[in-house]
């Protein structure tokens, strides 16, 4: 009997018979259950994390701008998710020329172009 078959998948993780409806599409085999455990267990271990890198960057008011080298306000660098401390390693000054010299520099590589 085919159809008895398809009634039933085997959850990859819980090893359990469930129906087809009991599976999360893209959970790789997973029934919701154990999707939605493993979401949560990840859920909890995330926050943690994300509030003790906000409590770090509380703590810094100020910070050495890698370019100019001089100390400067927090509030003088850019917001920037990807750094550690939630701000850019240049100041806004500085990020500002680099920007202009980046924009420069892509000018003259399309005038090059074209040649
Ligand atoms: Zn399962
Ligand atoms: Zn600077």
């Amino acid at each position: 009997m085919p159809a008895a078959t398809a009634r039933s998948r085997t959850c990859t993780r819980c090893e359990q018979p469930k129906s087809p409806e009991e599976f999360y599409p893209y959970s790789h085999g997973w029934c919701c259950d154990c999707y939605r455990a493993k979401a949560l267990d990840r859920y909890h271990r995330l926050k943690p994390a994300a509030k003790r890198r906000e409590g770090k960057a509380q703590t810094r008011t100020e910070k050495p701008c890698s370019d100019c080298k001089k100390t400067k306000p927090i509030e003088d660098f850019a917001r920037n998710r990807a750094h550690r401390d939630g701000r850019d390693n240049l100041c806004k000054p500085c990020q500002k020329t680099r920007r202009q010299a980046r924009a420069a520099e892509a000018r003259a590589e399309m005038a090059g172009c074209g040649r």
